[in-house]
């Protein structure tokens, strides 16, 4: 009776080992909904994989990913003053990010000899450092007062795939002139996020002294997208006339056909991009635009039903959704499972089996 993601876990294993088996380096990023699969699922899948390092979202997603995975556990959010201590457990596995100058001294006040990487800003203008920062922060991270243990520079580039070669190397040059690269005592790491194979080759040749690993979510848990299947459960089949009213907004029904019920709804992440319940005609015109509206005024779903998308009768509900299927289409039966087009890092769903 839910939403249920079906993985074909021989496949997906196969995917995550050959995805490891090509780029050993991999540091794999378990955060948010675990990318659909769940964050659980996701750390224990990483101390399978034999990782050493798991980059994690958030400090209040660590206590579900620690007890399952027992390795080093890069933090992406950067430390800020107001983030609580850590657990004493966690001390030694936890590498903080600090991405502002101030943050670094406010750290090592709060906790001795803590691992840390330093965040170089990025053409993502998200978060961290300029190289002018870097520069003044480098000759404090080196041992000393205070301690504090530097385990090298992160830096998050934008999404599109190629073409970040230019910018991985001016910012890596900055690295070079802050002085910070590897010591006789240990290597610098680069911690990287969306390049391409091709690029990190290019890199790693251009700078033989440092140690450059990706920070991989998408391609690694989703990579092989044939290994995933979302389903929706068919909860209910009414036979409707035209004219009949039905729904919240007592809508009338435009043609004869079939109201279904399936699950999935707000709650599971469903629908959030269609026009909920706005019936302005802006809105309605802007939805015509991008082709989600039929003449009736139905928007298109994400659900499928022999291969067909289908519209919804009227906008999801929390956890259901009314599905209009014209006269002449087969009607599912309740219990069958539906097709669902889903974003995994922005759905959940009420269970997962794997295979
Ligand atoms: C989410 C995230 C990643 C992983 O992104 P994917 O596209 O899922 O591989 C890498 N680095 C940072 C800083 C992130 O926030």
């Amino acid at each position: 009776m839910s939403l249920t993601l079906t993985v074909d876990g021989e496949r997906w294993r196969r995917h995550l080992r050959a995805t490891l088996d090509a780029e050993p380096a991999l540091v794999p990023v378990c955060k948010g909904n675990g990318y659909g699969l769940t964050l659980g699922r996701l750390a224990r899948r990483a101390a399978w994989l034999g990782v050493d390092t798991i980059a994690v979202g958030t400090y209040a997603e660590l206590p579900e990913l620690a007890t399952r995975y027992g390795g080093r556990l890069l933090v992406l959010t950067p430390w800020r003053p107001f983030t609580p201590p850590l657990e004493e457990s966690l001390r030694d596995r936890v590498i903080h990010t600090v991405s502002r100058p101030e943050d670094l001294a406010g750290l090592l006040a709060q906790q001795p000899g803590a691992r840390y990487v330093l965040e170089r800003m990025t053409s993502m203008r998200r978060h961290g450092l300029s190289a002018r920062e870097l520069w003044d922060l480098a000759p404090r991270t080196r041992g000393g007062s205070g301690g504090g243990r530097l385990e090298g520079v992160a830096l998050h580039l934008p999404l599109q795939h190629g073409g970040h070669l230019a910018e991985a190397t001016r910012l890596l040059n900055d690295v070079v002139g802050a002085g910070l690269g590897p010591t006789a005592e240990r290597p610098f790491t680069v911690w990287v996020s969306h390049l391409t194979g091709g690029e990190l080759a290019s890199l790693r040749a251009a700078y033989p002294d440092f140690t450059i690993r990706p920070r991989t979510g998408t391609a690694l848990w989703l990579g092989d997208r044939d290994a995933l299947e979302v389903t929706s459960t068919v909860l209910d089949v009414h036979p409707v006339e035209r004219g009949d009213d039905f729904g919240y907004r007592s809508r009338t029904v435009p043609k004869a056909g079939h109201l279904l019920i399936v699950s999935g709804g707000t709650a599971h992440g469903i629908g959030l991009e269609s026009p909920t319940g706005d019936s302005s005609l802006r809105a309605r015109a802007a939805t015509l635009a991008r082709g989600g509206l039929d003449a009736a005024g139905f928007v298109r779903s994400p659900f499928t039903i022999d291969g067909k998308q289908r519209l919804f009768a009227e906008p999801p509900h929390m956890q259901a959704s009314m599905l209009f299927l014209p006269a002449g289409a087969r009607v599912p039966e309740v219990g069958e499972q539906v097709g669902v087009r889903v974003r995994f890092t922005t759905t959940v769903v009420d269970r997962v089996v794997v295979s």
